[in-house]
Formats: C-alpha cells, structure tokens, sequence
C-alpha cells in the first residue's frame, strides 16, 4: 500500500513546524510498512489533485496568505473536486481560513477556496495561547498552541472539538477547527499531528479507505506521545 502526500507551498505557508505534521504522516506509514511519498508544490506548480491521497495546507501570516489567494483560483475548481470525492486534507491556521469563503482583514480581503462553508474577519486582540479540546468520537483530548488573528464562524458544520482551555475559532463559541468529508481544518499548530496521534491516525485510515477500501492500521508504540498528551491536558484543564 502506498499514499502520496501533497504539501501545499512550503514555502509560503509553513508556520511554527508545520512540516512536522508532513513527517508525522510519513513516518507513521512507514513503521506500519505503508509507503509514502510526498510532493512538494510551489506556488507556480500545477497540482495533480487526482494523484493525491492527502493534501497539508498550512500556516501563513496575512502578507503571504495574500499571494497565496491569487494562485488558489487556479486550483479551486480540481481541489473541490478531490474534497467532494472524499479526499483527505489536513489544513492548520491560515490554511484553516484559506478553505473557507474568504478573510477579512484590515487591509482587504482575501478570497478563499470556498471548500468549507465558513469565513473569517479578523479581530483584536490576536488570539494566543495553549490549547487542549475535546472530540467526543476521539478518545484523547487533542492538545496544541493557537496564535491567531482572525476569527472563524463554521456555520452548520461539525467543529473538531469543544474547546476544554484556550479560544478556539474565534474565541466565542466554544468551537475550534471544522471537520466537513474527510478534511480537517484547525488553528492548533505545534505541530499537530506528533502531538496528536489520534487525528493523524484518523487521517491516514480516511486516505486508506478512500484508496484501498480497507483501513486496518497496526497500532503503534505510542507511549511517549500519549505521556505528552496527558500532561498537557492536566497542566491546563486540572482545577479548571
Ligand atoms: N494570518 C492568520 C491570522 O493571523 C493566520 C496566522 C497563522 O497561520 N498562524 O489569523
């Protein structure tokens, strides 16, 4: 078995360790003797959403969020279509905003991909902290730092969690991250995924199932992750 990973403009979008969730996703395959390889894309490459099996949107500051806009037009359209088809995304901070309709910022808007019905204004003061949540169908609390300017409303959608100590979303409804198909989008970066075992297990098994209709994933030792996990939830949600 063999997944391809597209990392979406590495070079502009790639905050805090971002990249980490790209080695997460390799390395998990590979100790489970699953093959995986990952493409790079730059913004003036073509992207081949039909040999993707999971795609990494990552984070940006507004300035490289704008650039980046201009260059989504050209994938919109193939990209929706990989989402609707059930592909798998991963997409943290100004990759979260950047799947919605747009972000609205002091300085403009930026257009978004329109994949996930939600948007974003920005807001103040920026929204900065540790960040533990809980996902009632997961058994772990999902744990990792948020630093975030604009605030996001998901409509109808499902959150990724509730959040247990932090913002979230935007600060305000108790929300954090949208899971709409098989695409994840949160503001946890950290990075995500070596911190949270859980959702990159679940992303891996929705990419195996969508490519080989069949997901059994060995499990892995995963004793240290879980120890992290579990101090970072009593640090911040103990004596809450
Ligand atoms: N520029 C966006 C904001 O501040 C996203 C930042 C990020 O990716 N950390 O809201």
């Amino acid at each position: 078995m063999k997944l391809t990973i597209g990392h979406l403009y590495p070079d502009l979008l790639n905050l805090y360790g971002d990249r980490g969730n790209i080695q997460c996703m390799k390395k998990r395959c590979e100790w489970r003797g699953i093959e995986a390889e990952v493409r790079e894309f730059q913004i003036t490459d073509a992207v081949d959403f039909t040999k993707l099996d999971l795609v990494l949107l990552g984070g940006g500051s507004d300035r490289e969020q704008m650039l980046v806009c201009e260059k989504l037009k050209a994938i919109r359209e193939n990209f929706r279509a990989y989402v609707e088809d059930g592909g798998s995304v991963i997409a943290v901070c100004g990759g979260y905003q950047l799947l919605g309709h747009y972000y609205d910022t002091d300085d403009g808007r930026i257009e978004g991909l329109s994949l996930v019905d939600l948007y974003t204004e920005q807001g103040s003061p920026r929204l900065i902290s540790n960040i533990v949540i809980q996902n009632d169908r997961m058994e772990l609390p999902i744990v990792g730092f948020e630093n975030h300017g604009g605030r996001t409303y998901i409509n109808d959608n499902e959150p990724l969690g509730k959040v247990l100590f932090g913002c979230g979303n935007n600060g305000d409804d108790g929300m954090e991250g949208v899971r709409y198909k098989n695409v994840i989008g949160t503001y946890l970066h950290g990075p995500l995924l070596p911190k949270n075992p859980q959702v990159c297990d679940l992303l891996l098994s929705n990419a195996l199932m969508r490519k080989y209709g069949t997901a059994e994933l060995v499990p892995l030792d995963d004793t240290q992750e879980l120890e992290a996990n579990r101090y970072i939830v009593e640090r911040f949600t103990q004596g809450k």
